[in-house]
């Protein structure tokens, strides 16, 4: 569904990614995971076109990123950011269902769509007339959802979504989360910093460091055939954070 191939990008002289490739599929729950700066959110703008690779080649369901193609694909792509990125000045209501009243979609047929939505993320009609500021950390990650299901994307991409919230909530979201990648059976990349929660919540993990990958698989791989000593160090430096 997503290949990167080759993908190095650039900043100045420092590689915020170098020379990798990469492939989610289709229908799976991918985690990437690593330490700050190490190049994950840039994977996901790459895959969005809001960043152009230095060299290398990003594809979305067999259509490479480019100019010309880069609005059709961001359009079949749910995106989430940490603190939600909803507009402050519409309602979440008006949030949820900016996109498709700009696509000029009917009004009843974006109502109906909203109902379905708020039984998938778990929240109460009445949230809908509040501004963001007037919602909790959780519900904004809940409306944020929403906004990114809207279109009934092909792919959803979430980045640290839950990495703001505390962690009880964080761990009612985990809960709901996974429940909703299994009904939507999509798929999913989750950049996260918790080994716990990628576990948790993806099929596959991607490790990296500096803009390279160092090992993917399932932590039971990491644990058992650490390809690196690095492996070994992140696990044991989120060992005190969560029962591994
Ligand atoms: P992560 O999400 O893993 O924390 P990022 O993908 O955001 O890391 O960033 C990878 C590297 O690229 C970091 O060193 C970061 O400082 C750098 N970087 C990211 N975006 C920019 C930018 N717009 N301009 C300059 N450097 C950037
Ligand atoms: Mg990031």
């Amino acid at each position: 569904m997503i290949e990167l191939r080759s993908v190095s990008k650039a900043y100045g002289d420092r590689g915020a990614v170098r020379d990798l490739s990469l492939s989610f599929a289709e229908g799976k729950t991918t985690a990437l995971i690593g330490p700050s700066g190490c190049g994950k959110s840039t994977i996901l703008r790459l895959v969005l076109g809001l960043v152009r690779p230095s060299a290398g080649e990003v594809s979305f369901d067999g259509q490479t990123v480019r100019l010309e193609t880069e609005q059709g694909i961001r359009r079949s792509i749910g995106y989430v950011v940490q603190e939600g990125g909803l507009f402050p000045h519409l309602t979440a209501g008006d949030n949820v269902a900016l996109m498709a009243r700009h696509l000029g979609r009917a009004e009843t047929e974006i109502q109906g769509r909203i109902q379905e939505l708020l039984k998938l993320v778990d929240l109460t009609p009445d949230v809908l007339s509040r501004y963001p500021t007037q919602l909790s950390g959780g519900q904004r990650q809940r409306i944020g959802l929403m906004r990114a299901l809207m279109l009934q994307p092909k792919a959803l991409l979430l980045d640290e979504p839950l990495g703001a919230l505390d962690p009880m909530v964080r761990a009612g979201l985990q809960t709901d989360l996974k429940k909703i990648f299994a009904d939507l059976g999509q798929t999913v990349v989750l950049v996260t910093h918790d080994m716990g929660e990628a576990a948790y919540l993806a099929d596959q993990i991607v490790l990296m460091r500096d803009g390279e990958i160092v090992q993917q698989g399932t932590l039971q791989d990491f644990q058992e055939r650490p390809t690196s000593g690095f492996v070994t160090e992140f696990l044991s430096a989120q060992r005190g954070m969560v029962a591994l």
